[in-house]
């Protein structure tokens, strides 16, 4: 018998208890003529002890240890003169009669502690050291739970799990394609899904009325910090619904994960924004509603006074930081620095300080009098104490890096709470949106996605004013699904094609079994999908998906601990009657 109880098991009541228990050494100590060692397993921590009292086979064996070794002890439980409250089976300790080494360990390559002396590179290597640590079992816990809670609340609402296949072909998302060459038919490719799209869209015509899927996907996408080339969806689709049915349904199972796996109750209906609201007042389609902080534009009021970078500026607007007119030359030039900076965009920052005695201070005072200063701050909603910061330029442009802008403040002024969730959902997303390298159209979610009905019209005359039934969820300024309401005959769908430059061909050869399905009583229909491996990581308080996955890929999507993608043999290319262009040319 490896073990009666697991290491996170015994409590006060089991003293005097003989047990036995099996598990990895995490430190062993040596003080006053007394050995203590932590053992470890994925229940906890029981800290062994060694003294005058133990037989002296077990205490001979005791410099043999180290950490990591697996060791066997049967001993008896009893009360510790100095309890530790932050441990679980911290009133007890056990005093081993025997000790068996199971298996033994080299010297981890970092140490399997919370905070861990291993860099990144070096953990990913060894993923499998690493995912003993407590930090990351609790965020594959945590991962469980949620998919456990996910299918128990789906089911309650009469969803129906369904797998649908890896080996298919070009999918609607967007990215580009995995592809996987087909032995059996050379010369031809399957491509690994972006989404399970299409397939649950045809359940809906079979008439499951109700899907969902934990299911993995593929986009060979450039990685940024948050991304990986495969990563999982939580996946669904209903029959019958209208935009607010899915919301509702799907706001009642967040709802049930908030409560039960980070046991936050959020009792109001999650607010729902438009798309022009959430850029207009945010910079952004995710804002992060745990702060206010809304952007104010103020365009009308600053033109016309000579100050050239408003004059010729296509939006002027601000955010009010609270508190904040006492700010330093040295906190506004960081500031400015930081709208500077490339990835937010702007070209400088103006900031007004309106101080408590109702003066103004400000970066443009050459330009305006204290009258137009009173102005902005009506306009602003800045009151005495106040600071305002402004800036200038194309709208769109310009919101977007005032949306940065107000994260980077809600971030200093501590507005960003760890603890809270704010959720939300963006509605009225524009269907379609110009791409100026190609030239034309491209749907803003995916192709299947109907517009809303008063705006079909919209087709002929101006396509890039329609807006579709489609809707993102966030949680705390991170977009963690989307889906729409979908298109489901074939007259729109053509429409669509059309509008976005595919060819009747192109759509015939990529989705013509999704045309075809459509002219058999296909119903209507919508769905969204959500990334589980980020709502995982907002859940748990993290922005880090790659915590939340077993074993994922580093940024230049590779797996540094089994090494891949690698080459493969030259009768493995034989086979799929494959040549490498690296290869010819060396032949050459
Ligand atoms: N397939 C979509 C996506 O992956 C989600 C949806 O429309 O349901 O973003």
């Amino acid at each position: 018998m490896y073990r009666t109880h697991t290491c996170g098991e015994l409590r006060l009541e089991d003293t005097a208890a003989t047990v036995t228990l099996t598990g990895w050494i995490q430190r062993i100590r040596e003080m006053g003529g007394m050995t203590f060692i932590t053992l470890r397993d994925r229940y906890g921590i029981t800290q062994l002890v060694f003294d005058e009292h133990t037989p002296l086979p077990v205490s001979e064996k005791l410099h043999g240890l180290g950490r990591e070794f697996i060791i066997r002890i049967t001993g008896k439980v009893r009360e510790r003169a100095s309890k530790n409250p932050a441990m679980p089976t911290g009133d007890i300790e056990v005093s081993p009669g025997e000790l068996e080494i199971v298996n033994r360990s080299e010297v981890p390559p970092f140490t399997i502690e919370n905070d861990t002396d291993g860099g990144d590179e070096l953990r990913m290597k060894y993923r499998y050291l690493d995912l003993r640590r407590e930090p990351l079992q609790n965020n594959m816990m945590l991962r469980h739970r949620m998919a456990q809670e996910i299918r128990k609340y789906l089911d309650e609402h009469a969803f129906v799990e369904v797998e649908t296949p890896f080996l298919i072909k070009s999918t609607p998302e967007g990215a580009r394609d995995f592809v996987v060459p087909s032995r059996m038919n050379p010369g031809e490719f399957y491509a690994l899904p972006q989404s399970p799209q299409t397939f649950k869209q045809l359940l809906m015509i079979s008439g499951y009325d109700r899907y969902f899927q934990i299911v993995r996907c593929f986009r060979d996408e450039d990685l940024r910090a948050d991304r990986q080339p495969e990563f999982t969806q939580l996946d669904c689709e209903m029959t019958f619904v209208d935009q607010e049915d899915v919301l509702n349904t799907f706001e009642g199972l967040a709802k049930h994960l908030f409560r039960v796996v980070a046991n936050y109750e959020y009792k109001d209906r999650f607010p729902r924004i438009t798309y022009d609201d959430a850029i207009k007042y945010y910079g952004t389609d995710k804002p992060d509603l745990r702060f206010g902080m809304k952007i104010a534009e103020i365009t009308p009021q600053v033109q016309g006074s000579g100050f050239k970078v408003f004059d010729d500026a296509g939006y002027v607007g601000g955010i009010t930081a609270g508190g904040c007119a006492g700010y330093s030359r040295k906190q506004l030039d960081e500031l400015t620095a930081f709208v500077k900076k490339p990835q937010v965009g702007a070209k400088g920052l103006v900031y007004v300080k309106y101080h408590e005695d109702g003066t103004f201070k400000s970066s443009v005072d050459k330009f305006f009098e204290e009258k137009d200063f009173q102005e902005w701050a009506r306009a602003m909603n800045a009151h005495p104490g106040d600071l305002m910061l402004i800036l200038a330029g194309k709208r769109e442009q310009t919101l977007s890096a005032l949306g940065v802008l107000r994260n980077e403040m809600g971030n200093r002024l501590g507005l960003r709470d760890p603890d809270a969730f704010a959720p939300a959902w963006v509605v009225d997303f524009p269907l379609l949106e110009w791409d100026e390298q190609e030239g034309r159209y491209s749907a803003m979610h995916h192709p299947f996605t109907s517009p809303k009905d008063e705006d079909i019209p919209l087709y002929e005359t101006n396509p890039g004013e329609m807006r579709a039934n489609a809707y993102d969820f966030v949680i705390n300024g991170v977009e963690i699904g989307g889906g729409s309401i979908r298109i489901h005959t074939r007259d729109l769908q053509e429409k669509m094609f059309h509008a976005l430059g595919i060819s009747k061909e192109e759509a015939n050869a990529k989705f013509g079994f999704l045309m075809n399905a459509f002219r058999y009583g296909a119903p209507p229909h919508g769905g969204i999908a959500f990334g589980f491996d980020r709502w995982c990581a907002v859940m748990g308080g993290s922005d880090s998906i790659r915590d939340y996955i077993a074993f994922p890929k580093n940024n230049a999507g590779r797996d540094l601990m089994i090494d891949s993608p690698a080459p493969i043999s030259q009768e493995q290319l034989n086979e799929l009657q494959i040549k490498l262009v690296d290869q010819q040319n060396k032949k050459e």
